[in-house]
């Protein structure tokens, strides 16, 4: 059976699509509220327990997004813009689960143009927060 190879240079419209509507939601406060880069981002469901566990990116129930600059997390500003499409990727699917929204993270992630990846990254704030997900 042959198999269909989908390279990256397959249709763009979707992607178009899928980005529009990623920064349409960036730029709706009452869909987004903040984006946060904090140093370091402890998982809330294991804090105060033996085994901690420290996160990429969250996304808290009053729709803040925080996003770890912690280099062993997400190395570079670039993993950080790629965990900001994750974690805007649950607030337009809020039903998809984990397993999906990574791999739709994935997939459309690398098919990002360089100039819609720029735009993606200035969306993560200069400034440190000090705010945490509780
Ligand atoms: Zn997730």
């Amino acid at each position: 059976m042959e198999q269909r190879k989908f390279g990256k240079s397959a249709d763009p419209r979707l992607i178009n699509y899928f980005f529009q509507l990623i920064i349409k939601f960036l730029n709706n406060k009452r869909q987004i509220r903040c984006i946060h880069k904090v140093e370091k981002l402890l998982d809330p469901d294991t804090k105060g327990k033996p085994h901690k566990r420290f996160l990429y990116g969250y996304l808290d129930k009053k729709d803040h997004i925080y996003i770890s600059a912690d280099p062993r997390k997400n190395f570079d500003k670039e993993e950080m813009s790629s965990t900001l499409l994750h974690e805007v990727i649950h607030v337009v699917m809020n039903q998809v689960g984990e397993e999906d929204v990574q791999c739709l993270e994935k997939l459309i992630w690398e098919r990002f143009s360089k100039r819609q990846k720029a735009i993606l990254k200035s969306y993560i704030p200069k400034e440190f927060s000090s705010r945490r997900p509780s």
